[in-house]
């Protein structure tokens, strides 16, 4: 089985082939951080990490960067209208954007480079495209020069003069053709700005995520993904900045999620149906988010509505019960592995369709990440699990079975991020140290006064919840060790 991937630029499925055997670098366009992420924009960061994950649980190295935004038009209006710095905004709405992918359970990116912190580098970038004949200044404002880039058009498929045709794009005199893109912006009243060949002023968007990609990941990058609104203008202005600087192919796979829909509508801030992730999993369960996005084909449209939530939220949980009754049913037990040839009967055909679910689910994944075919054989696993557990005798090959189900689910969610760590306790880390740390000041107070029974008793009941008490010298300490479960 290979992996096929939908690419946009070829409008089809492929093979997919990294340049390197085995190595994956991965881009995706993050967020412009002047406000909290609405949960449409929750999906792409939640869809592109479980790729992720999923190239990397396939043995990929995976080199994955997600770019932060923090200095653009919005940012700048923001910053203006609360009065307060840019810097200030920017820190505040990055450092939510870092809580809120932590909530969902999202993996921090390999690198998450941030604009401003890339200035010269894009100055470097834009000064090699005045040097391949690709862009001119007009009173220190610098413009990409559309009409020398004979590709441009090719990842959305607009030809240059239909676009020219087409209203609505502003005109200006001062550019060669009114698709040309800014590079870079002089400097105005009240906005920020860097030093430059061309004057004082800041970068384009585009040129933004064309420098930091290249930069992190080397001219070609095997995946680039995003938001399909970004198709145009956005990755359309990457690909003609990228190639027309390296003379390479900037992208081999580019990869787009559909909208979220609220009541049919997109979500926007000026239709009023604007809802944060971070509202949503004040709500819901982050969990329920991800299963929630993971239940629909990334390139499809997904609505959302609280119902919808709801619902998914109620099928996280029945997943969650058949999990936690396995571990109740085999708490304590050693299982060897199952032998197949022992199997006969009923325990038989469910071991053989659970084999078909799992190898299923692998193959659902592999085909353009189907998360929503692959999600179902957990439902279907989930189903033959309920069956065994309602049974009144409880074969020896049926616990074999169970741990099983058991063991699969865990190995998939090391991508899914589903079912929460095993070890979880549900405290908080601060106030579970807290609460170590007393018990480990009550041993020592034990100690002092020689009651050695009773502060051996505490020290082997930590141990036997997975912490371990280190008696030196200079004092007591301790630390989390694996617990000796049976799984
Ligand atoms: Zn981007």
């Amino acid at each position: 089985m290979s992996l096929k991937v939908y690419n946009t630029l070829t409008k089809r499925k492929e093979d997919f082939v990294p340049q390197e055997p085995g190595k994956v670098r991965f881009y995706a366009c993050g967020p412009t951080v002047y406000d909290y992420f609405h949960i449409g924009n929750a999906r792409p960061f939640v869809v592109f990490d479980v790729f992720r994950r999923f190239l990397m649980y396939r043995g990929y190295q995976v080199i994955y960067a997600v770019n932060i935004t923090d200095v653009d038009d919005k940012i700048i209006k923001k910053a203006n209208n609360e009065g307060v710095s840019i810097r200030e905004v920017t820190q505040r709405y990055a450092r939510a954007y870092l809580e809120d992918i932590y909530k969902l359970r999202i993996l921090p990116p390999d690198v998450n480079p941030r604009a401003t912190a890339h200035i010269d580098e894009m100055i470097e970038l834009i000064r090699k495209l005045f040097e391949n004949g690709y862009a001119y200044e007009v009173d220190g404002d610098v413009y990409y020069d559309v009409g020398r880039f004979k590709d441009y058009g090719k990842l959305s498929g607009k030809k240059i003069d239909e676009l020219q045709s087409g209203a609505r794009i502003e005109v200006d005199e001062r550019k060669h053709n009114p698709l040309d893109f800014a590079l870079w912006k002089s400097a105005r009243p009240d906005e920020p700005w860097w030093e430059s060949p061309w004057g004082n002023g800041r970068p384009g968007w585009h040129i933004e995520c064309s420098t930091m990609s290249m930069k992190y990941l080397g001219s070609t990058l095997d995946i680039h993904a995003g938001g399909e609104d970004l198709i145009f203008p956005h990755h359309e202005n990457e690909i003609a900045q990228s190639e027309a600087a390296t003379g390479k192919p900037f992208a081999r796979y580019w990869m787009h999620n559909g909208f979220l829909q609220i009541r049919g509508e997109k979500m926007s801030k000026s239709l009023g149906n604007f809802l944060t992730a971070r509202e949503v999993v004040k709500r819901h369960k982050p969990e329920a988010v991800r299963l929630f996005f993971l239940q629909k084909h990334y390139r499809s449209p997904i609505n959302y509505s609280e119902e919808i939530l709801s619902e998914t939220e109620n099928a996280l949980m029945r997943l969650k019960h058949v999990l936690e009754n396995i571990e109740r049913t085999l708490e304590g037990k050693k299982l060897s592995e199952i032998e197949e040839k022992d199997l006969t009967g009923p325990e038989k055909q469910r071991w053989e369709s659970l084999q078909k679910n799992r190898l299923r689910f692998i193959q659902e994944m592999e085909d353009d990440f189907n998360t929503a075919g692959a999600v179902g054989q957990l439902f279907e696993m989930a189903k033959i699990a309920n069956r065994i557990l309602e049974e009144e005798e409880l074969s020896e090959n049926n616990q074999k079975i169970l741990k099983f189900i058991h063991r699969t689910f865990h190995e998939f969610d090391s991508f899914l991020s589903l079912f929460g760590a095993e070890e979880e306790t549900g405290v908080e880390t601060g106030t579970f140290n807290q609460l170590v740390n007393i018990l480990v000041q009550i041993r020592n107070d034990l100690r002092a006064k020689k009651e050695w029974a009773l502060a051996d008793e505490i020290r082997n009941k930590l141990m036997e919840s997975g912490i371990l008490i280190e008696d030196r010298k200079d004092g007591t300490s301790w630390k989390p060790v694996k617990k000796n479960k049976n799984n």
